[in-house]
């Protein structure tokens, strides 16, 4: 699914094929999960390939480079052209790109400030099937951001998001909800959540997330309808008695949820602005011109 024999990657200044590609089995990366990754789409639009907010996904990488102390030698421009390169020697128009920064073989606790940069891409349209989510609110809270740069997408944060899966799919769910350490929603296992109530749009603050470029992006789609967004904390039981709710991210989009806990909500996904964001992200992702409705009377 990731490669095949023709598949090209990007490993620290050389173009080679994936399938001849291999890593040391010693490094911190590999046995502590010392390593910043990002995850970024590509979209065949009419203007040829673009890929979406390149700049802001790399000074994130970049940031969480910085947040794990590892000296990473190349500049936010010098990542956007090796990308650009990366989906035309691979054919791809619509992509997910998956660039990784590992350290060198260590196996001591010294931060490490020597790494690696390893880019490659794929084509991968959908995360989720097709359908509205059924989520269960985790038994497992987000990591303390007194533990760890919460705001950094370190791999081995991702403990936490792959045991939350399992013990969602466990139970029959889809994904799961988690909660910060006071029992505030924080976010989906790789997404950032919203909900509507009556004509307004709430999303759990900074502090215990992963701020989302997607997030940010739907921030600025939900402004131009004339729809307030609040950045406030919320509990799983006052989302419970929401008109609405979906996730966002770079693999999932914008993704409709249709319960939570097997409570679903009073609109149907059609007629909430989820469903409205989500038509005008795909034309705003695809550089279509996009129509915005304004929610309220002038
Ligand atoms: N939260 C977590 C934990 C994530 O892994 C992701 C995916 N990067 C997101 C939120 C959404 O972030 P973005 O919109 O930048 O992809």
């Amino acid at each position: 699914m990731y490669y095949d024999n023709e598949t090209v990657i990007y490993l620290n200044g050389q173009w080679q094929l994936a399938k001849d590609t291999t890593s040391g089995l010693y490094q911190q990366s590999f046995h502590y999960g010392n390593g910043v990754f990002e995850g970024i789409r590509a979209y065949n639009t009419e203007q040829g390939t673009k890929i979406l907010r390149a700049k802001a996904h790399y000074e994130r990488l970049l940031y969480s480079a910085k947040t794990m102390h590892m000296d990473v030698k190349y500049s936010v421009g010098d990542l956007i052209d090796l990308t650009y390169q990366l989906l035309k020697k691979n054919k791809l128009q619509d992509a997910y790109i998956r660039p990784l920064v590992y350290t060198d073989e260590k196996l001591g606790l010294q931060a490490e400030s020597k790494c690696n940069l390893f880019l490659c891409a794929w084509d991968w349209s959908q995360y989720f099937a097709a359908g509205e989510l059924n989520m269960k609110v985790s038994p497992y809270c987000r990591p303390d951001p007194r533990s760890c740069h919460v705001d950094a997408k370190v791999s081995g944060h991702y403990v936490n998001s792959i045991l939350a899966m399992k013990d969602a799919h466990q139970d029959g769910f889809d994904d799961a909800l988690l909660l910060d350490q006071k029992g505030f929603v924080a976010e989906a296992s790789g997404a950032n959540f919203f909900f509507q109530k009556d004509g307004e749009l709430f999303t759990p603050p900074r502090g215990n997330i992963l701020p989302g470029i997607t997030r940010s992006i739907v921030m600025e789609l939900a402004a131009a309808n004339d729809i307030r967004v609040h950045e406030k904390h919320f509990t799983p039981e006052e989302v419970g008695v929401a008109d609405g709710a979906f996730l966002t991210g770079t693999a999932v989009e914008i993704q409709a949820i249709g319960s939570i806990n097997k409570q679903s909500f009073r609109l149907p996904w059609g007629d909430t602005f989820g469903a409205m964001l989500q038509q005008q992200f795909n034309d705003y992702v695809r550089m279509r011109k996009v129509e915005f409705k304004k929610t309220k009377a002038a």
